[in-house]
């Protein structure tokens, strides 16, 4: 683990170590990597309170808060493990054609392959789930790529921990040097990660100028690499009339909850709502008021982040036709991040673009339409989103199928009748969406099919079976499913 800043000569040393440690360990056996995965898990539960109170130390957030997302993130581990090993993450697929005897010729053969060396820059907002031993580490040690994390400044210390357990449990398991390195350093640091000629793709979740920075300094080398960058999203929810008449109150209280949970930061924080003039709106809107002037502000991550919190939160409140709604009664102390909602006029809305960005933080914008087509236009001006989230009762669906048809367009995952915060972790969960919400709306950040951003297929053709790798053999010795001659199927070739 480097200590200190990263200079360039120790940059050359980590990623050579990382990619010699790369062709031992993209050799090993699926149950081999899993193992590694699995015993991650059980390490960081271990760490106990001490660990859990470094990370409040570091990061404001509540220390039963931090509790489940250590448990999140070690079931993270743990479910990318079993993934790792059923191998649907491969692809396996085969076309054979046989020989006059009926025996299969070798044909052509296809699986993915691990990338090479990944660079992750871990989020200031999951210090455990996103950062050092989070879902992009997770992913790239299941797919066979060795990891190097730069630690996030805003949790340091918490970094290192989690670094030296995934260091001892890698030299307890007899595991290749390199297969995972953390270092600390500013913006230089990670620009030369990134342009190193080992690193094969980046993995990053934050701001939309970082992840963009990151982006670039790829998109120059001379061999251009992928960078899986998750850079936010104002999640927006669209409240369709037969909602907001059938259910105001539940509705508002919902959205108050979700808007202001964890100090509003989250990447699914819904930091828009639309919905269209009506008397039922504005008492859905004094109804919400209520809620958000009892909220208690809460401290948020780090300074830098408050204080991008405030900047942002005044400067669209200040934009034209754009109404202060409510704002939290308690005095906001140090850090807190103030709870607040706005109000702004649809056509107001469409025109001007600032309003379109994430207010990363307790804040949410109700956008007034004048009638149905107004929503569809708002729907149509919106960039691309992690999560949109449509309020409806089946006759609004019945008969708004155009605007559900444009939403569709914009977003990675589409709730109904539900709020966006809450990414649960499981095989279907997608976790993406298109750009500026992502920079490869293909790809998920959360859940198993995760892996595959750190995979790239490789077709063996007229290959016989001795010299097939493992997945792709006759026998399917490792009894993963594989598509043949177009059947999903565990069945070996005979
Ligand atoms: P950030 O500024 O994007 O930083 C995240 C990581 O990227 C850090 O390791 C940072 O390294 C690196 N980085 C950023 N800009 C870089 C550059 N130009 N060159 C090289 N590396 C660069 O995110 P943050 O510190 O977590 O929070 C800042 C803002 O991001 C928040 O106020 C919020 O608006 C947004 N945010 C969004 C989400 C989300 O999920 N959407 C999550 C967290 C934050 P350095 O430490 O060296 O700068």
């Amino acid at each position: 683990m480097m200590e200190a800043e990263t200079t360039t000569k120790d940059i050359d040393k980590v990623m050579n170590n990382a990619w010699k440690a790369f062709h031992e360990y993209r050799k090993l056996p699926l149950k081999k990597r899993a193992d590694f995965m699995r015993a991650m898990a059980v390490a960081l539960e271990e760490g106990g309170d001490t660990l859990l109170e470094i990370a409040v130390s570091e990061t404001n957030l509540p220390l039963a808060r931090l509790r489940n997302e250590r448990t999140r993130t070690a079931f993270q581990l743990t479910s990318y493990a079993d993934a790792c090993e059923r191998g649907n993450w491969l692809e396996a697929t085969i076309d054979t054609k046989h020989d006059e005897n009926n025996k299969p010729l070798p044909g052509l053969r296809k699986m993915q392959v691990p990338l090479g060396p990944v660079v992750v820059f871990g989020a200031s907002n999951f210090p455990f789930a996103y950062s050092t031993a989070g879902g992009d580490t997770a992913c790239a040690l299941a797919a066979g790529c060795p990891v190097i994390v730069k630690a996030h400044p805003a949790h340091a210390k918490t970094s290192d921990w989690v670094a030296d357990i995934i260091l001892q449990t890698a030299r307890i398991l007899n595991l290749p040097d390199g297969i995972f390195t953390h270092v600390h350093g500013g913006n230089e640091t990670g620009k030369q990660l990134v342009q190193h000629p080992y690193t094969k793709a980046v993995g990053f979740t934050g701001s939309f100028a970082g992840g963009m920075a990151l982006y670039n300094f790829a998109n120059q080398r001379k061999d251009p690499i992928p960078v899986f960058a998750e850079m936010g999203s104002v999640n927006p929810v669209f409240i369709l009339p037969g909602k907001i008449r059938e259910d105001a109150e539940t509705l508002a209280k919902n959205m108050a909850v979700s808007i202001t949970l964890g100090s509003g930061q989250f990447c699914t924080n819904p930091g828009l709502m639309i919905a269209i003039k009506s008397e039922e709106l504005d008492r859905f809107m004094s109804l919400l008021g209520e809620q958000i002037r009892l909220t208690e502000p809460a401290t948020m991550l780090h300074p830098g982040i408050y204080n991008s919190y405030v900047e942002k939160r005044e400067i669209a409140l200040s934009q034209a036709k754009v109404e202060t709604v409510a704002v939290a009664e308690h005095d906001a102390l140090g850090n807190q991040g103030t709870p607040t909602i706005a109000s702004v006029d649809a056509a107001a809305f469409i025109q001007n673009n600032l309003l379109h960005k994430e207010v990363f933080g307790p804040y949410s914008l109700m956008i007034q339409c004048d009638n149905l087509e107004q929503m569809q236009a708002v729907a149509l001006s919106i960039e691309g989103q992690l999560t949109a989230s449509v309020m409806a009762t089946e006759n609004d669906l019945h008969e708004n199928v155009l605007l559900i048809e444009s939403i569709k367009n914009i977003c990675g995952r589409l709730v109904l009748n539900g709020v966006p915060t809450g990414v649960e972790v499981c095989q279907a969960m997608h976790h993406g969406g298109p750009f500026p919400a992502t920079t490869d709306s293909r790809f998920t950040s959360v859940g198993a099919d995760g892996i595959k951003r750190f995979s790239r297929p490789i077709c063996f053709q007229n290959w016989s079976n001795d010299f097939l790798p493992e997945e792709l053999k006759n026998e399917n010795p490792l009894h993963i499913y594989r598509t043949v001659n177009n059947v999903l199927t565990k069945d070996p070739l005979i």
